[in-house]
């Protein structure tokens, strides 16, 4: 009987337990426990009722294109819950010069990809639309060694649209700073793209293309799914399908070492227990720390991928009290704008149902990779910071009916330049390691989607592995 320790409760080491059980119930001798240091399951996967509106603490929605996520949700027969976002109403507001203006039709993620809308914008000046139609002739480019996404955007179309749309965009969905992430490691298909045609609006434009002559043989997909009761209901499902014994709350693992049979997993004030394979599912630095004594080299590559922290508030109001709100999903703020909000989403927009008749959900984000110190304010400063800037932004004077803090300390891991490298180095060493695997969101993606399909490759891996060969004796 193979005996695996998963060591951290998000949904990637949820997913890792759902995939070996799924193995289990269809014969496969084993034996699993996942620990997990909180109180609950679901790390920053985590919704709440309030005021009968559905909020969410941590990520609302995943990305459409992405499978892992609704397969996962069709094998835990909640296929029928999902939800696409109600993109009728998709527009996206960026703050410029304290004024809310639109993102014009075509820019796709950050690039230019119909010259009218984008001719007309006011989000951008008159040199930055010269630069954009000049990069239409930007010469195919050799990948060369890694550069940050400001760097690769700034040399395609000029600094204006690192601080009005890189930045934003990827404070918005990473926590991170264009200046900070890697361009091959967040987006590898802009590298190629460049590599390929020079003009990232030429790839941009042939892709929509064959996206476009796709979409005629299929009905058009929301851009992000989610669940009608909240990504919780991913986290209750899968709990509802796992061995009850299997789970252990309030167990934060110390340390594990290697034996001549196995890993010897040191659980705080609870003594140690022996396993055949061990899924490291937690943060990448806490893998580190755990590994310490295991690899040092891959616990120094573990512990140099940074993480960056965040708060989301959410308020809850009357309809009448929000109705002068611009329709769409809600706003992102450029750096330069000097606010703490980094975005603005409109909730009762963008998943109508999520509040009741008559009310409407407002969720802010801040924090990120350069205010750290947000986490430092107690929940009446933040309240405050939000209400004062919304009052700004939105001439939203009133109070709201609810309102709820939630922090996220070192959650989103940053993929810094080198990091790809990184983690190859990272990967071979685990691979010289027999009954070790290691999931979550600081290796190959952060969205859900991601987490979920580590989380199964690393089931799947442990699975693979012959119980003779599990013993990291030949390391
Ligand atoms: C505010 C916010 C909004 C987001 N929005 C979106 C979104 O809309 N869409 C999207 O796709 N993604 C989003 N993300 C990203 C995504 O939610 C995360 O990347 C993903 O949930 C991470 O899951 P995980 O299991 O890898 O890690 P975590 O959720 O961090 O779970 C790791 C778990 O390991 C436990 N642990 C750590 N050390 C130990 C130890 N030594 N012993 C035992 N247990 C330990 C922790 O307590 C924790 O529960 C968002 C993230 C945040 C924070």
């Amino acid at each position: 009987m193979k005996r695996i320790a998963i060591i951290g409760g998000g949904i990637s080491g949820l997913s890792a337990a759902f995939y070996l059980e799924k193995a289990r119930v269809a014969g496969a001798e084993l034996e699993y426990t996942l620990f997990e240091s909180g109180q609950r399951l679901g790390g920053s996967m985590c919704s709440d009722w309030v005021d009968g509106c559905l909020v969410e603490a941590g990520p609302d929605s995943f990305l459409t294109e992405k499978p892992w996520a609704a397969s996962l949700c069709k094998e835990l027969g909640i296929a029928n819950q999902l939800i696409g976002s109600n993109d009728a109403q998709r527009k996206t507001y960026i703050l410029v010069n304290g004024k809310l203006v639109v993102m014009p039709d075509g820019l796709m993620f950050m690039v230019p990809t119909r010259l009218v809308p984008t001719a007309l914008s006011p989000l951008f000046s008159w040199a930055t639309k010269v630069r954009m139609a000049r990069e239409l002739l930007h010469p195919p480019r050799p990948m060369q060694d890694d550069e940050s996404i400001a760097e690769l955007v700034q040399r395609h179309f000029g600094a204006e649209v690192v601080d009005r749309l890189a930045d934003p965009l990827l404070s918005g969905v990473y926590g991170g700073d264009a200046a900070k992430l890697s361009a091959r490691a967040v987006l590898p298909r802009f590298v190629e793209m460049e590599e390929k045609y020079g003009s990232l609006s030429l790839a941009m434009l042939a892709a929509h293309k064959k996206m476009a002559q796709a979409a005629h043989k299929q009905p058009p997909r929301p851009l992000f799914t989610s669940l009608k009761d909240g990504m919780q209901q991913m986290v209750d499902a899968i709990v509802a399908r796992l061995e009850p014994d299997s789970i252990r709350l309030r167990s934060h693992v110390l340390r594990i070492y290697p034996e001549s049979s196995g890993w010897r997993v040191a659980i705080e004030m609870n003594g140690d227990e022996r396993y055949d394979a061990v899924i490291l599912a937690t943060p990448a630095n806490a893998a580190g720390t755990l590994l310490d004594g295991v690899n040092r080299g891959l616990a120094r590559d573990l512990l140099d991928i940074t993480y960056s922290s965040s708060v989301t508030v959410a308020l809850g109001y009357y309809q009448d009290q929000i109705e002068k709100l611009p329709a769409g999903f809600g706003f992102l703020v450029p750096r330069s704008e000097g606010t703490r909000m980094l975005a603005c989403t409109f909730v009762h927009n963008k998943f109508p149902h999520r509040a009741p008749k008559g009310k409407g959900i407002l969720r802010c984000f801040l924090g990120g990779a350069r205010d750290e110190a947000i986490l430092g304010f107690t929940d009446d400063e933040i309240l405050e910071t939000v209400h004062r800037e919304l009052k700004d932004i939105l001439k939203l004077d009133a109070r709201p009916i609810f309102s709820r803090v939630y922090r996220w300390r070192g959650a989103m891991a940053q993929y810094e330049p080198g990091h790809i490298a990184r983690v190859q180095r990272i990967e071979q060493r685990v691979a010289e390691i027999p009954g070790l695997a290691l999931a979550g969101n600081a290796y190959h993606g952060i969205g859900v989607p991601d987490c979920i399909r580590s989380g199964m490759d690393a089931a799947n891996a442990m699975l693979e592995t012959p119980a003779e060969s599990l013993s990291p004796q030949q390391r």
